[in-house]
């Protein structure tokens, strides 16, 4: 299939991932699972209770959507059935992954490819859903505290990353060196 793609000429972005792009996607959310529930060592209760989706720009809506992220995290708040309370509620979180963003990223950087970027991606907004529910980190802290979260969750997913036979991860992980040092490089993840 023919990998090139046409940038929209008006505003000069990539569209979302083509079929084969989301066939990766599929495959490297099944990978991170793996390795973030190995990592963790989460039993089939503990990983059912991370209560998360993954959704690509395609499924987004508006508000979901931060081309200036590669990902982000909303948070939803579900009421159980029949419950009155305020209290009888279940968090849920949609990791939203912003193709455009990735894309983009991906075309400027040359040794950069899509499936150890996106393994990257999903590890490290897996990790920050682990540490939400084990209460390590608040959804929604202080800008300040964020920030130390985001360098602590890029040293973990390289920490869980860099030991692993995957192709072409080095260079991910070079790209998002400055990340671990600062927690925020070019752009949030
Ligand atoms: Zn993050």
């Amino acid at each position: 299939m023919d990998m090139s793609r046409n940038i929209d000429c008006l505003t000069g972005r990539h569209p979302y991932f083509n079929e084969e792009e989301m066939e990766v996607v599929d495959q490297s959310v099944a990978v991170a699972e793996e390795l973030v529930n190995n990592h963790y060592k989460l039993s089939t209760s503990q990983m059912a209770q991370l209560n998360y989706d993954v959704k690509t720009s395609a499924h987004l809506l508006a508000r979901e959507k931060a081309e200036e992220h590669f990902a982000q995290i909303v948070r939803y708040s579900a009421k159980r059935k029949g419950a009155v309370l305020e209290t009888d509620t279940e968090d849920f979180y949609k990791i939203c992954i912003q193709d455009t963003a990735i894309l983009s990223a991906l075309k400027k950087t040359t040794d950069l490819c899509l499936p150890p970027f996106l393994l990257y991606i999903v590890c490290h907004e897996l990790i920050h859903i682990v540490r939400f529910r084990r209460f390590l980190q608040n959804f929604n802290a202080p800008f300040a505290e964020r920030h130390a979260e985001e360098s602590r969750v890029h040293g973990r997913t390289h920490d869980l990353l860099a030991g692993k036979r995957i192709e072409g991860i080095r260079q991910t992980l070079t790209f998002f060196e400055a990340w671990r040092s600062d927690g925020f490089g070019e752009r949030d993840v």
